[in-house]
């Protein structure tokens, strides 16, 4: 059984993320030992007026990403995936952020990951100023937000799933 996974953000409000995307990005776990990392775009929906962010859909790995064991490149084929997935959602489901997986049981981010993570506050069309970032490991999924800001971006680690426990 999975549970949702809710992280309270404190001046930010509520982060729900789905039990069926959590399902989703455990079955990409790199347990066995020739398993390639795997990545992918975060979509999730702005709830009413209190705050909520539901994070319930993504992008899965695509023909023309790169994936090595220790490394993941993402193609542009996600954009063009999130603009569909948006426009046949009436404009609700958006762009809130990134995944990959680490063959690692709790996942900490490398320098290659922070840069890719700035370069999506900086460059890239997001509604705000936030966006997440999953890690997902043998054991464990976490979470990082990122807060864009004039000079450095803040990025955090705002929560973390248990897969032994769900
Ligand atoms: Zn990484």
């Amino acid at each position: 059984m999975t549970n949702e996974w809710e992280i309270e953000v404190h001046g930010y409000g509520l982060v729900r993320i789905s039990k069926s995307l959590i399902e989703h990005l455990l079955s990409y776990r790199q347990i066995n030992s020739s398993a390639a990392e795997s990545g992918g775009v975060l979509i999730g929906k702005h709830l009413n007026s209190n705050g909520t962010l539901l994070i319930d859909d993504y992008t899965p790995p695509q023909p023309s990403d790169r994936q090595g064991r220790y490394e993941y490149y993402r193609s542009d084929d996600h954009n063009r995936l999130v603009q569909k997935i948006w426009q046949e959602s009436q404009r609700k489901s958006t762009y809130v952020g990134l995944w990959h997986t680490h063959a690692e049981p709790i996942p900490n981010y490398s320098s290659v990951d922070k840069r890719d993570w700035n370069i999506a506050l900086n460059k890239s069309m997001y509604e705000g100023d936030r966006l997440f970032y999953f890690i997902v490991g043998q054991t464990h999924i976490r979470c990082w937000m990122g807060t864009k800001r004039a000079v450095f971006n803040k990025i955090e680690l705002i929560g973390e799933y248990n897969a032994n426990l769900a």
